[in-house]
């Protein structure tokens, strides 16, 4: 599907997009750039893509009329709402190209499967996930009391509709498990053990209908209560044997899938006594990535670009990462001052640093813990970023 087409009906070649969030948004702009017109499908009218794109179908996900309208409208649809029920994907992928697929989504929307899959590659891909448990049922609630006390102090998460650190409980003894089951509505769950991570790190790749793949070097990433607050993107910011390890086996990882499109695969570094720690893979996000949003400003071509240029079947170009980068994200929190008052961030400031890159997603209304924005610095050389980096957060609060 080129940029710029029109077909015989008189159509202008559309790509469309489930979800209006910013990564929708941050596809919309890449997609326009190369000349197509967009579609975005999400209830909200003020969504941050809808309100950029060229058409907006206000429905919820699953309505057959906006589904139908979305599929008449555009040449290839993808999503960016790892949550959107995967036979939503399945319906439309029967008239038109969908990437990622609905195997692909599935599996990762649900801790259970992902974390088969990614045992089913460990053997190609050299990393395995940590030691964990199933717990779907009362009985295996009490087996894993009973038997696998070296899971705690473990984390139990909610096999599906988590991010951000949101349906996840920390526990130490087995009686605080059983709480944190009932209390997270004895949904089906796994229970992890509590890794003593050294790091974080993420790897970008991109993979076209024809197989040819692409990758992004791994991002090291720091969370805080869960939830991503920065991404250090330059080279030595792992140590290169790992970071070559996780950018080897998260390419297997999307082969392995048939991956088309954009993911995102996330690793934990742990202290396993060893000079540079071990690999542990993590998660999967099948798309664009927080921990990407550095790829806009940092690299020739971004994240979205690889997202527009594989589900529309275009070459996949290699990126080429030019500058060293920091991504500090922009949570609500900076919109308030030390007693809680709104407050306008020091956008003066912020902007008056050298390399700094400002992204607003047109969000309304600051809440805590909500992604407003992000700030990318780049330069000429790490040094100068990190001090940048410190300066532009110590403005930000
Ligand atoms: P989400 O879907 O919310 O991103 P994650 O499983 O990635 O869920 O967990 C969020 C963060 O919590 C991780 O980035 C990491 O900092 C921490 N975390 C999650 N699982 C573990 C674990 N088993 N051991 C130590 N820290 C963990
Ligand atoms: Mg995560």
């Amino acid at each position: 599907i080129y940029p710029g087409s029109v077909d015989a009906a008189g159509q202008r070649a559309t790509l469309g997009v489930l979800g209006g969030g910013q990564l929708g948004r941050m596809f919309v702009h890449a997609a326009q750039r190369l000349g197509y017109f967009t579609a975005v499908l999400d209830p909200d009218a003020q969504s941050p893509a809808g309100l950029v794109s060229h058409h907006h179908i206000r429905t919820s996900y699953d309505d057959p009329t906006g589904l139908a309208q979305l599929a008449q409208l555009c040449q290839a649809i993808t999503t960016e709402f790892e949550n959107v029920p995967a036979l939503v994907l399945q319906t439309l992928a029967q008239t038109r190209p969908v990437a990622p697929g609905a195997g692909a989504v599935g599996i990762a929307q649900n801790r259970i499967e992902e974390k088969a899959h990614f045992a089913a590659c460990a053997a190609v891909s050299g990393v395995t996930c940590g030691p964990y448990a199933v717990i779907e049922t009362p009985t295996q609630l009490q087996a894993v009391q009973a038997d696998r006390a070296d899971l705690l102090p473990g984390i139990l998460k909610t096999a599906r509709m988590g991010y951000d650190g949101k349906g996840q409980v920390r526990v130490r003894t087995a009686a605080e498990l059983a709480a944190a089951w009932t209390a997270l509505g004895g949904v089906a769950c796994v229970l992890e053990k509590m890794l003593p991570l050294t790091a974080e790190c993420s790897v970008l790749v991109a993979r076209g209908w024809d197989g040819q793949v692409v990758s992004f070097a791994p991002q090291r990433n720091v969370h805080v209560d869960g939830i991503l607050a920065v991404t250090h993107a330059y080279e030595d910011n792992l140590p290169p044997v790992l970071a070559t390890r996780a950018r080897e086996a998260a390419v297997s990882i999307a082969q392995h899938l048939g991956y088309v499109g954009v993911l995102c695969i996330e690793f934990f570094v742990v202290d396993d006594g060893s000079a540079h720690g071990g690999l542990v893979v993590n998660e999967m996000a099948p798309r664009p990535h927080n921990s990407g949003h550095y790829t806009l400003d940092a690299c020739d071509a971004s994240q979205f670009d690889l997202q527009v240029h594989a589900m529309a079947g275009l070459p996949l170009p290699q990126p080429r990462h030019h500058s060293p980068a920091i991504m500090l994200n922009l949570l609500g929190e900076v919109w308030f001052d030390a007693n809680g008052q709104l407050q306008e961030p020091d956008w003066q400031g912020v902007l008056s640093l050298p390399g700094t890159h400002l992204h607003l997603y047109g969000k309304l209304d600051a809440r805590p813990g909500r992604k407003m924005g992000h700030l990318t610095i780049t330069g000429p050389d790490v040094a100068g970023v990190k001090t940048v980096a410190r300066r532009a957060a110590d403005l930000l609060g």
